[in-house]
């Protein structure tokens, strides 16, 4: 952030009086520019002993695999967030379920929620910020062209709970990856 949201002056990075973190504050109009973590929701949608996967359109990871996630948007729950991005990168319909996976990934300020999901019907296709939809068997699964590591480590939960039929809450965090690139 260069220049004041509310004033429109050019903002310091530098820590209020009282507080512990450095922020964006204007030192014309006194506005502190608070940043906070981001929440990336999306869902793990089921449909018989298949699960519904996006190949991304769009960067980061264009081309790669994913399971319908994005960004929450204000004034909507998380459940409404994975029903929301299933609709927007699938076009599909979803009965939200449990809350399944929550990944802190504190190097890039984000939480990263899965829910279970429920695919409703067979009415889907690739939205705007999808090449192509599909349903996966754990057999065929793209593993190697997963877009995020977040996602992958909730599908290799599923498959591991499926496996032995019960369905704990997973919560992790995930360090930085090992190199840079
Ligand atoms: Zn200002």
């Amino acid at each position: 952030m260069n220049f004041c949201s509310n004033c429109g002056a050019p903002v310091e990075f530098r820590i209020p009086a009282g507080d512990s973190h450095p922020r964006h504050v204007c030192p014309r109009c006194g506005t502190i520019h608070y940043q906070n973590p981001k929440l990336v929701v999306g869902a793990l949608a089921e449909w018989e002993d298949r699960i519904l996967l996006c190949r991304r359109a769009i960067e980061p990871r264009h081309g790669f695999w994913t399971l319908p996630a994005g960004f929450m948007e204000n004034e909507e729950t998380t459940a409404e967030a994975a029903a929301r991005e299933t609709e927007e990168e699938a076009c599909a319909r979803i009965e939200v379920g449990e809350l399944y996976t929550l990944i802190d990934v504190p190097h890039i300020s984000q939480v990263h929620l899965i829910y279970r999901a429920r695919l409703l019907d067979l009415d889907f296709r690739a939205g705007e910020e999808s090449l192509e939809v599909a349903l996966f068997r754990e057999e065929d699964i793209p593993w190697e062209q997963i877009a995020f590591r977040t996602i992958g480590m909730s599908l290799r939960y599923f498959f591991d709970d499926r496996r032995r039929g019960h369905w704990p809450f997973h919560s992790a965090s995930l360090p930085p990856p090992p190199s840079a690139a």
